[in-house]
């Protein structure tokens, strides 16, 4: 039976440690902030930024929220990024994804302050995350090492597969467990053979889009598997990428959907609030 890695209590571990630190920085009269900007009124993102919102508070991070129209213009949007780049007391900026479509979203994520992109997907953080130096590191792909990390899997020399080479996910993954000194293959809809590649992983990462994709006779024994993997069933449940029932009893440790990979996103979004806060103050 494989151990199951608890992304609930991971991230309550990591949240209550940026807490901490938040009250260090308080004490020394600094006050973190993050500007929360929702164009539109999009279920889905309104719950996202409502729970950011929460996240905030619990960690004793000032959130100031902007809730624009769904007919924004662009133009109008980008002099909102502008002036919160120019404001000292705003650490960080989070523009929801997606916007409606008349708006750029390549273009909005590029006026972010690359100091300020606590998302981590300014195309200046993507290049350091290449180059190994990246402070403000893509949330959920920082989360997938913070789980293995914590789990006590050693990633160094370990055979790392990732299925999926999305820019918001799967790359960066890839380039995180480089960094942590895994041997990475990234895979995608092309790969020929893709079970047999699967099947080398001593390290699994799937972030494919397609629920149950990854089954038992794509591992190996001892395998761990992280679950990126979001999607709703007929039945409304949530299900994964990888088809938890026939791959647990393989792997040694493995994530659940949800409570594994989800809780996450949120709380390294936590810790890179803290880490431009940090960074604009010189403290690192
Ligand atoms: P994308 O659709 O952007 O990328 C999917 C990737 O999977 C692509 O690279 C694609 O390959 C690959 N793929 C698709 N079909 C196959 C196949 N048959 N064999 C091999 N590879 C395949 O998805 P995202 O990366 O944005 O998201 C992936 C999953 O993670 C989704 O379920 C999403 O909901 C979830 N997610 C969860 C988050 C969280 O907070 N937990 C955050 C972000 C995403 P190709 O490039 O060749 O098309």
């Amino acid at each position: 039976m494989a151990n199951i890695i608890d992304g609930k209590q991971i991230s309550t571990d990591i949240k209550n440690e940026v807490q901490k630190e938040v009250i260090e920085l308080k004490d020394k009269g600094i006050e973190p902030c993050l500007a929360v900007i929702l164009v539109g009124e999009n279920p889905a993102s309104q719950v996202y930024v409502r729970n950011k919102k929460r996240a905030c508070e619990y960690c004793g991070i000032k959130s100031l929220s902007y809730e624009l129209p769904e007919s924004t213009p662009e133009e109008e949007l980008l002099a909102l990024i502008d002036s919160l780049n120019l404001d000292p007391a705003c650490n960080g900026i989070l523009v929801q994804l997606p916007l409606p479509g008349h708006i750029d979203e390549d273009k909005v994520l590029l006026r972010i302050d690359p100091k300020k992109d606590v998302d981590g997907f300014h195309p200046y953080n993507v290049g350091l995350l290449s180059i190994g130096k990246a402070k403000l590191k893509a949330c959920t792909p920082a989360g997938c090492i913070e789980l293995i990390k914590r789990s006590g899997v050693d990633i160094t020399g370990k055979k790392c597969v990732v299925v999926g080479r999305s820019n918001i996910v799967g790359k960066p993954v890839g380039m995180l467990l480089l960094a942590e000194n895994g041997t990475v293959i990234t895979t995608h809809s092309k790969t020929k053979d893709l079970a047999g590649v699967c099947r080398q992983a001593d390290i699994l990462v799937a972030a494919i889009g397609k629920p149950k994709f990854i089954t038992g006779d794509m591992v190996s024994e001892g395998v761990t598997v992280i679950d990126v993997g979001i999607n709703r069933m007929e039945n409304g449940k949530l299900c994964g990428d990888v088809d938890f029932d026939s791959v647990e009893p393989k792997a040694e440790y493995i994530t659940p959907v949800p409570g594994g990979v989800g809780p996450m996103t949120i709380a390294m979004l936590m810790k890179n609030c803290l880490t431009a806060c940090r960074m604009q103050n010189g403290l690192e």
